[in-house]
């Protein structure tokens, strides 16, 4: 069987193929993360097949086209401040990590991501998978209910949301910088949801819709109940 390594570099190579991944510093981040780092103990050995797999508490980690698709339409850059709701094993925070704080740039250019779990043991497991592959200096987790985004965080220059909601919950709106984006799967319960990317301009909003997916549910005040 190859190393962890050489199965990285294929999939990516395969992503690429497929259209999934055009900008560098995705690509780049991608081939850094190790995705293996982020599975539970007895599915590693699937960390790089291209499929969602499962964490903790019927949560998913979501397969890598996707975190490619999103990374690619959240258009980061070094600098940036990024809000992720729904931070599960913590393998797509630090994929947001290696492009807005890369490990080649200075610390005082690095921007950061925070990440907002819901279930505990998911944010036990995903603080400590991004210790051990080093992103504690790059990303914070936190506990609580997402839909209400990070007040005392805020302004975000990006926000994704890694779970399906009935409707863009409006204090992630607010929370979104002037000129700032946001991703987020938008439809029913395990059903028809649509991948949106919204871009904040002043006040007004502008929505486009990047076709099916499917995400577990976003719980919450502004999510499902
Ligand atoms: N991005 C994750 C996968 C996310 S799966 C990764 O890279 O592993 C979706 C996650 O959203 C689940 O862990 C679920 O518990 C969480 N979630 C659902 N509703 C939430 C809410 N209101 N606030 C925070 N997290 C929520």
């Amino acid at each position: 069987m190859d190393s962890f390594a050489s199965r990285r570099n294929g999939l990516v190579e395969n992503l690429r193929q497929a259209g999934f991944l055009k900008k560098k510093e995705v690509i780049a981040a991608l081939l850094k993360v190790p995705r293996e780092e982020f599975i539970p103990i007895g599915l590693k050995d699937s960390a790089y097949a291209d499929s969602p797999l499962p964490s903790f508490d019927g949560q998913t980690i979501s397969a890598p086209h996707m975190v490619a698709i999103m990374c690619e339409l959240l258009d980061l850059k070094p600098g940036q401040i990024v809000l992720e709701v729904g931070a599960g094993t913590g393998y797509h925070a630090a994929v947001c990590a290696e492009i807005v704080a890369p490990s080649n740039l200075p610390e005082p250019l690095w921007g950061h991501v925070f990440a907002i779990e819901r279930i505990s043991s998911l944010v036990e497991f995903a603080s400590h998978n991004l210790q051990e592959c080093g992103y504690d200096n790059r990303v914070s987790i936190f506990k609580g209910d997402g839909t209400m985004g990070l007040k005392e965080r805020s302004p975000f220059d990006r926000i994704l949301v890694t779970a399906a909601a009935p409707r863009i919950p409006p204090p992630l709106m607010m929370q979104l910088k002037d000129g700032g984006k946001m991703v987020i799967p938008v439809g029913e319960v395990f059903s028809v949801q649509n991948l949106i990317l919204l871009v904040r301009n002043s006040e007004e909003f502008k929505e486009t819709a990047y076709g099916g997916c499917v995400f577990v549910p976003l719980y919450g005040k502004y999510g499902w109940d």
